[in-house]
């Protein structure tokens, strides 16, 4: 026998990442569900136990109530799942859309891993673990790299010495970047 409970689950989300895009009515879905009266809470879970973005009237005005639509296939990381839209796009904004560890800059290359474009993420200064907040002013903006830990390696800041000798010997277009960036970043 099959557990009933996560067979439902399990044949709700893969029915949901074979139709990405597709809005789809409460019909069809209690049917994928196996006909158990419980398919809308299954799907419940999808979203809050495994961070599943799919969207309903609440989300979307475009919905009618009971249509249902999953459009990323990625789950929301648990880390971001209590933060608010409003709250998410505050902090990227707040901080500039950089991440505040490394300084990469969402969707250029990653500086440590030039092969990867940057995700932003929302990270907390202290651990929900350690009791802080989904409030603002303990969220940052934090590339998947260094919130994955992955460059706590290459996190030490440059010294000022070394850094200016790398600008002096870069090349005069690279220099030319250095000063609009620092220029639209103290000018504002
Ligand atoms: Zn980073």
């Amino acid at each position: 026998m099959t557990n009933k409970k996560g067979g439902a689950r399990t044949l709700l989300r893969q029915h949901f990442l074979d139709n990405l895009g597709r809005v789809m009515g409460s019909d069809e879905l209690r049917e994928v569900a196996g006909g158990i009266t419980e398919w809308a809470r299954r799907i419940r879970e999808l979203r809050t136990e495994e961070g599943y973005r799919i969207l309903t009237h609440n989300d979307l005005a475009e919905l009618k109530p009971g249509q249902y639509v999953l459009r990323d296939p990625k789950p929301q990381p648990a880390f971001e799942r209590g933060i608010s839209k409003e709250t998410r796009a505050y902090v990227l904004d707040r901080n500039g859309f950089t991440c505040q560890q490394c300084g990469a800059v969402a969707g250029e290359a990653h500086p440590y891993d030039q092969s990867r474009k940057t995700r932003l993420q929302i990270g907390h200064v202290i651990d929900k673990s350690q009791g802080g907040s989904d409030e603002p002013n303990n969220l940052r903006a934090l590339c998947s790299v260094c919130n994955e830990g992955a460059a706590n390696l290459t996190l030490d800041r440059p010294s000022l010495h070394k850094l200016l000798v790398q600008v002096r010997r870069a090349t005069a277009s690279d220099q030319k970047e250095v000063m609009l960036w620092l220029k639209s970043k103290f000018e504002s």
